[in-house]
């Protein structure tokens, strides 16, 4: 029950994948949350089982904080300790909220970066063109949007190619960040992103944006939170039903409440010192 409600503190809910049946359907309502609880049974339920003397206990798969400890050159999900933060948005491109996001950061001079669903990069390429054009940072958010953990490596690597072959048909560069959907993923994919020269980046700010909470709220879930080298969750798409006004209407105020703290904003290759590119 522990991994279960921690699992739906993380990211946005898996339940509007579930539930509205549409692969890029990112984030669910609070109340769809006993569909959650039934899907990560079914992923996590493996051990149940009681294990012969002769296998370790070794074998349970290990969660995202022990493999971010294991492969921390590969999977990162805060920067370096100094006055910069990285503003990151998922779910892209999304007419009815990605554009009035480039807007705001447009009037800010802020650069940030965007991870792109494949078959909405497909749909909207003008889109994912103007998030480049503007100077900000494409990653690989899968093509469907699925709950990696509970899928292959093999799937893992066709959703991953697949997003990564039309976003570079777009923008001319092949992304070196992804970041699964709902910050999901198990170590065989993890092994395979940095045999692959990929990073994979989630974050220690989560704005809780998905939920469709209001301007008050997410200003405080990030302002309560950032710090020094925080990389910070936010949406700029989503599901049908999504409300992201909540979103839209408190980025001025967190990014003017940051910058009289004295942070800067960077995208994430500069958090993290890394090219944007494989
Ligand atoms: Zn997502």
């Amino acid at each position: 029950m522990f991994r279960i409600i921690k699992l739906m503190g993380v990211a946005c809910g898996i339940a509007a994948v579930l539930l509205h049946g549409s692969p890029a359907a990112a984030c669910g309502a609070p109340r769809q949350a006993a569909a959650v609880e039934t899907f990560q049974m079914a992923a996590v339920a493996e051990p149940v089982q009681e294990a012969p003397e002769s296998v370790e206990t070794s074998a349970k798969p290990k969660n995202l904080a022990e493999l971010r400890r294991q492969y921390s050159e590969t999977f990162k999900f805060r920067g370096p300790n100094v006055k910069k933060i990285a503003l990151t948005f998922d779910d892209v491109p999304d007419p009815r909220f990605t554009p009035r996001i480039l807007d705001i950061l447009h009037r800010y001079d802020v650069k940030s970066t965007f991870f792109a669903v494949g078959h909405r990069v497909k749909k909207y390429p003008d889109l994912v063109q103007r998030i480049h054009r503007e100077g900000h940072v494409l990653g690989n958010h899968s093509f469907t949007h699925p709950q990696f953990r509970s899928r292959s490596v093999k799937q893992f690597q066709q959703e991953i190619l697949r997003t990564e072959k039309t976003l570079s048909g777009i923008i001319g560069y092949r992304p070196k960040l992804l970041r699964p959907p709902y910050g999901e993923i198990n170590e065989g994919q993890v092994k395979w992103a940095k045999k692959n020269g990929y990073t994979i980046v989630n974050w220690n700010v989560d704005s809780l944006d998905w939920k469709g909470i209001d301007r008050t709220k997410v200003k405080a879930n990030v302002l309560n939170a950032a710090g020094p080298g925080s990389i910070v969750l936010f949406h700029a798409g989503g599901g049908t039903g999504s409300d992201l006004t909540g979103t839209i209407e408190a980025l001025p105020e967190i990014i003017e409440t940051l910058r009289d703290r004295g942070y800067q904003f960077v995208t994430l290759p500069e958090l993290l010192n890394l090219p944007k590119y494989k």
